[in-house]
């Protein structure tokens, strides 16, 4: 049976739990907000079934692509809400068209991440967009096998650890499922994004001591983490707050951040709020075993200058006949390139990030303090973080 001693060794898939045939694993959360599996001991009958399917015990080679491509939606208003070049949602509407079934992440009705389904194509847009949370994706691979069993088509999309444990969990091959990873340099943790919520929500003066995590009063109306009204390459985070008046109107904030200004996504893209098993993927360069791979396509002002228009360029790794096939005919602007070029200036295609040193720190400041804010701060001050930081803005040009 799984029995978790060392988490790094655990990218909570959730395999594990979703074959248990006695369903004694439950998954519990940690003290970072990270969910790892339980099993009951009494209850378990060591069919061994649990560790056939974990993706860390049972990893498969890296791959490399047979196809290369940079692409855009042509449809701009999607492009724009997308986080690259919108080609999640042009497969997911292909599959949609032909009576199949989409499975992304989306948030639920307290800001968490969640994984669910999609039968519509005004379904898909609650997928769209990278949520840097890692999603609970709960029943998610036993649905999409039920769907499969009767035939329909499914879109499995996710992390390629999501997308990993999906197969390990399905043991066969369906001629009618496609399965798409986004390239992923790590998941922070929910428990540290729901702090955050409650302390921007705090900071802008609405009461937010919430008895149901976000205060009745003042309500998220939208949150994205990519947001390109400052362009692609210097995308920003950007949430809208809605407080109830005294006299029953509505008023609307938008709160805005360069990302590179914003804590959270500095603790993200510093690696300090990360997975453990994101230090060491099990999953990455291929090795989910995706059809599909896609990414934002970096470097690629310099490998095809004409083609980018800071609106976002997905890079899109085939690994499939199949992954092609779904790709024939979409209604987007594409040039065929090659790996190498690809992935120059995305290191996460191949590598993990490293743990650093602070992280540790982060998260100790964070239970002392209450505060991501105050913990992002705290390790910043340090003269590594300030020498990242640095060499982040001297490759931005700010
Ligand atoms: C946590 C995370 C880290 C990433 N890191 C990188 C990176 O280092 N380099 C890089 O090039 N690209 C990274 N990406 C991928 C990139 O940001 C885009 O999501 C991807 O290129 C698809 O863009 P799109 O424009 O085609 O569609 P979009 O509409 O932007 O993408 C939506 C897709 O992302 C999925 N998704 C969104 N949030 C999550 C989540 N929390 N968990 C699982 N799936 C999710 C949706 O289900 C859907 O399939 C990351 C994405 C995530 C979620
Ligand atoms: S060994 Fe079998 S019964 Fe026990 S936890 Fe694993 S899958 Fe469940
Ligand atoms: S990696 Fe997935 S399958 Fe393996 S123990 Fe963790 S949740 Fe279970
Ligand atoms: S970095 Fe790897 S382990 Fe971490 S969420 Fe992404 S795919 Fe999973």
């Amino acid at each position: 049976m799984i029995h978790i001693t060392d988490k790094s060794q655990c990218c909570g898939c959730t395999a594990c739990v979703s074959v248990c045939p006695k369903r004694c694993i439950r998954m519990t959360e940690d003290d970072e907000g990270f969910l790892y599996p339980k099993v009951d001991a009494v209850a378990c009958a060591n069919c061994g079934m649990c560790e056939q399917v974990c993706p860390e015990l049972c990893s498969d080679d890296v791959r490399t692509p047979v196809q290369v491509y940079a692409a855009k939606n042509r449809n701009e208003e999607i492009r724009m809400a997308s986080s690259s070049g919108g080609i999640f949602t042009l497969l997911a509407e292909k599959i949609i068209d032909c009576g199949g079934v989409v499975f992304g992440a989306r948030f639920d009705a307290n800001w968490d991440v969640v994984h669910d389904y999609a039968e519509t194509r005004e379904g898909l847009s609650a997928f769209r967009g990278s949520k840097y949370v890692q999603s609970r994706v709960e029943g998610c691979y036993q649905k999409a096998k039920s769907f499969l069993q009767q035939g329909r088509k499914v879109m499995f999309t996710g992390t390629p650890c999501q997308i990993a444990g999906l197969k390990n969990f399905l043991r066969k091959d369906y001629d009618n499922l496609l399965t798409v990873d986004v390239v992923c340099h790590g998941v922070p943790s929910p428990k540290v994004w729901q702090i955050y919520l409650t302390e921007i929500v705090r900071e802008n003066g609405k009461n937010s001591v919430l008895p149901h995590r976000i205060d009745k009063k003042t309500e998220i109306e939208s949150i994205d983490f990519r947001s390109k009204s400052t362009g692609w390459k210097k995308y920003s985070f950007a949430l809208t707050l809605s407080e109830e008046t005294a006299d029953g109107e509505k008023n609307t904030v938008l709160l805005s951040t360069n990302f590179y200004k914003n804590p959270y996504m500095n603790a993200f893209l510093l690696d300090l709020n990360l997975r453990l098993s994101c230090y060491n993927c099990p999953a990455k360069g291929g090795k989910s075993g995706s059809d599909l791979t896609i990414a934002d396509f970096w470097g690629i002002n310099e490998v095809l200058p004409d083609f980018d228009d800071d609106k976002g360029i997905s890079l899109v790794l085939v690994y499939s006949e199949k992954g092609q096939y779904w790709l024939n005919g979409l209604n987007f602007e594409y040039e065929t390139t090659d790996f190498q070029s690809g992935q120059k200036k995305n290191r996460a295609i191949l590598y993990s990030c490293r743990k650093p040193v602070n992280r540790s720190f982060f998260f100790r400041q964070l239970k002392q303090n209450g505060s991501v804010i105050q913990a992002y701060d705290d390790c910043s001050s340090t003269a590594l973080n300030k020498r990242v930081r640095r060499f982040i803005y001297r490759k931005l040009g700010i």
